[in-house]
Order: C-alpha cells, then sequence, then structure tokens
C-alpha cells in the first residue's frame, strides 16, 4: 500500500511542482482514503482521487489599487474552485502575505472534504490575495476590496461560488466586497457569507467556527466519560476564531488560560472570563498583530516570540494558521499531560505531529473540528434563500447537531480495534460522500 501511495504521491508533485501545503494536504486525505479507494473498483476505474486533486477551475488575477498616498499598489488574487460534486463552491478568502496558489490549494482541497462533513449541499473552494491588511487604513482596505472584487464577480454567483472570510478577512471586508459585487452585477443575492447582520448575515456566525469546534470536544471528552468542566485549555491566536472558543469554553466550566499572537503568548493563571474575552475583540479590532497589550492590562505574563504549547494544559486547540503546532510542540504537549488536541486552524498541526499526537491522544483534524465556521455559512446561505432569519438559539441548535453528526461521521470511519482515528474517520468520511456524487454524475 505504501508503495501505490508513494506513486501516487510522486505524480501529484511532478504536476504540481513547488507546491508543499497542497502536497502536504493531499498526503494525509490519500493516505486515510487509500485502502478504501484501492478496494473499490469503481472508484479506482474513474480515477476519482486524482480528479480530486485537480481543481475544476484556477482563476488568477491583477488587483491593482491606490494607497493613501495616491500611488499605485498590486496584489495577486485568486480563486480555486476545487469541487463541485455536492454543491455551489464554499469556501473562505484569505488576505494574507503568506497566501500562494499552493496555500490556497491545501485550503480549497481541504475544504471540499469538510463542506462534505457539514452535511450541507456545498462543494469546496477557496480564494484570497497576498495583500496585508495589517497596518492599511479603512479607506485602503475599501479600495483594494473593490478592486478584488471587479475581477472576482466575473466568477462567482450565489449558485456558483459563495466566497466567505478567513484570516484577514471579516465583516468588515465582506461587507465592500458585497456592496461592489452589487454594484456590477445589480444584484442582492447570497453570493458571500459571513455578511453583517443588517444586510443578510446570519446570527452566531462569527461566533460559528470557535463555537463548533467546542461542541466538537465535547462530543470528543464524552468518548473517555468526561466533560469540559474544569480542564485547563491553551488557545493560540486572539481572532474571531480564538474569541469564540474561549467564550465556549468558558461557558462550559473551562479554564483557557492562553491566546497569542505573532509577538508571542500570554499565560493568564486565573483564566479568561468575559471582560477578558471581550478585550480580545477590541485588541483585533483596533487592526493590530500584537497580543502583548492583554498582559499588560490583565497582569498576565508575556513571553515574547514563543509559542504556547509549553504550557502544562488538559486540551490544547490551535486557532491561528496552518502548521503552528509542530512535532516537538506535540511531544511536549503529551509530556506535559495533555490529553486532547482540537485542531481549530486549518491544518495547523504538522504532518509529523498529527501522526505523533494521533497515535498518543485523541487528536481532531481541522476539517472536521473547524467545520461550525462553514456550516453557518450554509445556513447563512439557507437563510438568505429563504429570505428569512432564524433565531441565534435556532441557529446555535443546528451547528450543535451539525457538530455531532460530524463527530458521529468521524466516529463510523474511524474506529478500528476499538479506537477512534479522528484523521482517517474525517477524511474516510468526507471523501465517500464526494466520491459518489462524482461518480453519480459521470466522468466530471
Ligand atoms: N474560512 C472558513 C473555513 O476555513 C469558513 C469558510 C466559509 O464560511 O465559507 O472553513
Amino acid at each position: 500500500m505504501e508503495a501505490k501511495i508513494n506513486e501516487f504521491m510522486e505524480a501529484l508533485k511532478g504536476r504540481t511542482p513547488g507546491e508543499a501545503e497542497f502536497h502536504q494536504a493531499a498526503q494525509e486525505v490519500i493516505e486515510s482514503v487509500w485502502e478504501t479507494y484501492d478496494s473499490n473498483p469503481k472508484y479506482k476505474n474513474a480515477k476519482l482521487l486524482e480528479k480530486m486533486c485537480e481543481p475544476e477551475r484556477t482563476i488568477m488575477f491583477r488587483v491593482p489599487w491606490f494607497n493613501d498616498n495616491g500611488e499605485v499598489e498590486i496584489n495577486r488574487g485568486y480563486r480555486v474552485e476545487f469541487n463541485s460534486a455536492i454543491g455551489p463552491y464554499k469556501g473562505g478568502l484569505r488576505f494574507h502575505p503568506s497566501v500562494t496558489l499552493s496555500a490556497l490549494k491545501f485550503l480549497g482541497f481541504e475544504q471540499t472534504f469538510k463542506n462534505s462533513l457539514t452535511t450541507l449541499p456545498m462543494g469546496g473552494g477557496k480564494g484570497g490575495s497576498d495583500f496585508n491588511p495589517k497596518g492599511r487604513s479603512d479607506n485602503e482596505i475599501m479600495r483594494f476590496c473593490q478592486s478584488f472584487m471587479t475581477e472576482l464577480c466575473k466568477h462567482i454567483g450565489p449558485n456558483t461560488d459563495v466566497p466567505a472570510g478567513d484570516i484577514g478577512v471579516g465583516g468588515r471586508e465582506i461587507g465592500y466586497l458585497f456592496g461592489q459585487y452589487k454594484r456590477i452585477r445589480n444584484e442582492f443575492t447570497g453570493v458571500l457569507t459571513g455578511k453583517p447582520l443588517e444586510f443578510g448575515g446570519s446570527l452566531i456566525r462569527p461566533e460559528a467556527t470557535g463555537f463548533g469546534s467546542v461542541y466538537f470536544a465535547q462530543h470528543m471528552v464524552a468518548e473517555n466519560n468526561e466533560t469540559l468542566e474544569g480542564k485547563t485549555v491553551a488557545l493560540s491566536g486572539f481572532g474571531n476564531v480564538t474569541w469564540g472558543a474561549a467564550l465556549k469554553l468558558v461557558e462550559l466550566g473551562a479554564k483557557v488560560v492562553t491566546v497569542s499572537g505573532p509577538d508571542g503568548y500570554v499565560y493568564d493563571k486565573e483564566g479568561l472570563d468575559a471582560e477578558k474575552i471581550d478585550y480580545l475583540l477590541d485588541l483585533r479590532a483596533s487592526n493590530n498583530d500584537v497580543v502583548a497589550p492583554y498582559a499588560e492590562k490583565f497582569g498576565a505574563e508575556f513571553f515574547p516570540g514563543q509559542k504556547p504549547w509549553g504550557v502544562k494544559v488538559d486540551m490544547a486547540f490551535p486557532c491561528a494558521i496552518q502548521n503552528e503546532l509542530n512535532e516537538e510542540d506535540a511531544k511536549t504537549l503529551v509530556a506535559n499531560g495533555c490529553k486532547y488536541v482540537v485542531e481549530t486552524s486549518n491544518m495547523g498541526c504538522t504532518a509529523e505531529a498529527m501522526l505523533y499526537l494521533s497515535s498518543h491522544i485523541a487528536f481532531a483534524p481541522g476539517k472536521a473540528a473547524n467545520a461550525g465556521g462553514v456550516a453557518v455559512s450554509g445556513l447563512e446561505m439557507s437563510q438568505n434563500s429563504l429570505r428569512f432569519n432564524w433565531t441565534a438559539e435556532e441557529v446555535d441548535e443546528k451547528l450543535a447537531r451539525i457538530m455531532k453528526d460530524i463527530h458521529d461521521t468521524c466516529v463510523r470511519f474511524g474506529t478500528k480495534d476499538g479506537k477512534i482515528n479522528y484523521v482517517n474517520g474525517a477524511n474516510i468520511g468526507g471523501f465517500v460522500k464526494v466520491a459518489e456524487a462524482m461518480l453519480a454524475q459521470g466522468c466530471v
């Protein structure tokens, strides 16, 4: 089996040189699904895995815009329309200097399986730009978003491709993007999700990724007859996702002791509370990139340039960016008694870290644990089509049910010899639905 997987990966790397992040994401899925794939002639003869590794369409474009000094700046925009077997392409837009085609291919590829797991009819896609919003004025952000959408609007639509936010793209950016789409297309539709509430956004969408990963964690710990109450937790990041996770963890009685930024991490031995969590939102909204002011304000310890994985905790939730937790971090966490890692960022763990964690403790991969964000995006699409809004309780209840379904799918497809491997469960569960849909639609 290993030889066949290697052969497959070598061919893929030959066709897509230099796309390391995409290869990492593809290898993980291929290793999990190979047995299912290779033993099913229908899948193999249709070369489904080869097809799934090739985006249906990739759009790359120039984004010229004027900065506040009246100078022209040029960025590169992308939309990778990966797979539409089970619904319109769906996935976020990332504005971050690390954005490359390889990064967006890994994200779009993962999104296909994640969206499949949500039980909602959404295909997979991802887009964004190497534009760095940090330190930019509101007007600069608006002009950038308008230029970006001037090209992107030719390729998306409420039944074709529905982007949303991701790192660097929140409610403000979605507003500017939506305004420009509406101006050009003269169409008020649910073409984007993550919209502000006044024009079609869904309640609970900002909290959804964080809430969802905590709901997923509730089911994980329940497998060991435990609850979240009293658990100490390390979170990374301090944006939307970290905020949502912290809010729900604290509500359920867990003690969150770390948050982090690119400048280092904060250790708050008292644990976060409602006031501190609110402050995180303000800190992020101030468009800065440092978490140190939190430590100063609340008398917590700050560790410059370090990640929070050396702290002794029961659970860790990487919530920031891909490959933020490596094998050494994984070993330190486990040695310090950590029993659960809930990957809330996309591919937050390196391949080696994931392998180590999966074989030593309970590890939930991002495509299952963080699917709550896109799931509520799917619910936003439904509400837009209905021209109706559900209450926060209705959305939250649906989100909780979806996260339970995702957990159950992971258990169903990932249990072997009485042990649950969430990585295999998520990959196989996500794959089978997309595979069956592709087969049913002919050679597409
Ligand atoms: N960016 C989020 C993700 O990685 C959400 C995407 C969406 O809502 O379409 O899943």
